[in-house]
């Protein structure tokens, strides 16, 4: 239990990877402070098991990621609670999918709040704390989308290539106080935020949802597998690890070869 006294915040952590990476933190001590929607008794569940796994209370804040005081107040209130902020992963996402000319302007908006503005205001957040500290791990989920590019995705792909720039900007501030800073970009990852969008990619490519299924998500990948949500938190897990130390401002591809291609 390697993270044993240490405390880290997952933005939207109560689905698919985010609670992926709860799990992985939590397994090896961590307490964890969980963050996202979701039904109240779902979210007290994964609480307790969190907190049974690995024998530290674990938190539940709601902060939206669309509102820079929550962000905030979240960091604020984790580092109050438990005395200290040394893991903090970016995570919450979401995605919108339409042709440039019929994206609405609010979707657009929301996507890159989430994405891309969110990790920026938990970066200023914890970046002195860490700092104090000595030690810090910053983890953003990127994508494959932060590497290349699909039709429909202009929110999406702006905001993920965005936030590897932030990530990049940040290792750089940060190189001398022990902390370091890093992307991960999964290809497609079975979860609710894949399943949501086959509908709309059906509309905005006339496919079928078999042609979407088959013709775009999987015949990205060479593997033609979906990544695990446990892949991908397995990584972030080493991340932590201070043989880890000298992985910093890296953008690292967990996409069954996609981006190889
Ligand atoms: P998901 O829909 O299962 O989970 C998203 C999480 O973000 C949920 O906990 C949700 O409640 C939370 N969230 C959404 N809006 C929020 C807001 N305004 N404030 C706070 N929390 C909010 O999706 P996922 O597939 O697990 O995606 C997680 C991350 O991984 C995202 O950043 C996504 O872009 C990225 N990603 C996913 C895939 C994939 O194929 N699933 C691939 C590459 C990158």
């Amino acid at each position: 239990m390697f993270l044993k006294g240490k405390t880290a915040v997952v933005t939207g952590s109560t689905s698919g990877i985010g609670l992926a990476y709860a799990r992985a933190l939590a397994a090896e001590g961590a307490t964890v402070v969980l963050n996202g929607f979701g039904e109240g008794d779902v979210i007290a569940a994964v609480r307790d098991e969190l907190t049974a796994t690995s024998g530290a209370a674990a938190l539940y804040d709601a902060a939206d990621m669309t509102d820079p005081a929550a962000i905030a107040a979240l960091v604020e209130r984790a580092v109050a609670e438990t005395g200290r902020i040394d893991i903090a992963i970016n995570n919450a996402g979401i995605q919108h999918v339409a042709s440039i000319e019929d994206f609405p302007i609010d979707a657009f908006d929301r996507v890159l709040a989430i994405n891309l503005s969110s990790a920026w205001h938990v970066m200023r957040a914890v970046v002195p704390h860490m700092k104090r500290q000595g030690w810090g791990r910053i983890i953003s989920t990127a994508s494959a989308h932060s590497l290349v590019a699909s039709p429909g995705k202009s929110a999406y792909v702006a905001a993920k290539h965005g936030l590897v720039g932030l990530t990049k900007t940040v290792a750089l501030e940060t190189a001398r106080h022990g902390i370091t800073v890093n992307a991960i970009s999964p290809g497609y990852v079975w979860t609710p935020l894949v399943e949501r969008q086959i509908p709309d990619t059906m509309a905005a490519r006339g496919m079928t949802r078999d042609q979407v299924m088959n013709d775009v998500l999987l015949a990205a990948q060479p593997t033609r597998e979906f990544v695990t949500p446990e892949q991908v938190a397995a990584l972030a897990l080493f991340l932590c690890r201070d043989e880890a130390a000298s992985i910093t401002g890296a953008n690292l591809s967990v996409d069954g070869g996609w981006t190889a291609a």
